[in-house]
């Protein structure tokens, strides 16, 4: 490398600002940008739901920035949505959060996703 490159490294360099670049600002409740924040949309109270949701969530799927599963959380009566975050859930895991949760008194479960074997 000749001092000329080694002088335009130097300047391209110093061209690089050394604040963090300016993000866009988070709605506080859903931390999406404002511009896609989807709070106005949600109900103003709690759905009343004859069922309880139930999501396994990948730790990995926390950071997407979709977010539905809080949609769902901030949507639905606290007693009637469990989040469970992890990346293996043992039946017996389950189940000690389903009983904790109150869930067997559900007369019937539905899995919707990903579709259960026939
Ligand atoms: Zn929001």
């Amino acid at each position: 490398m000749d001092a000329n490159e080694i002088n335009g490294v130097f300047q391209e360099l110093s061209g690089i600002p050394a604040d963090p670049p300016v993000k866009r600002e988070q709605c506080y409740r859903c931390r999406r940008p404002l511009t896609v924040c989807w709070c106005p949309f949600l109900p103003r109270e709690p759905l009343q739901v004859k069922c309880s949701i139930v999501i396994l969530q990948h730790p990995g799927e926390e950071k997407r920035c979709l977010r539905t599963a809080p949609m769902l959380e901030y949507s639905l009566p606290k007693e009637n949505f469990f989040l469970f975050r992890g990346r293996r859930f043992s039946s017996g895991t389950i189940q000690g959060h389903v009983a904790s949760a109150r869930l067997q008194q559900c007369t019937f479960t539905k899995n919707l996703f990903p579709l259960a074997l026939k």
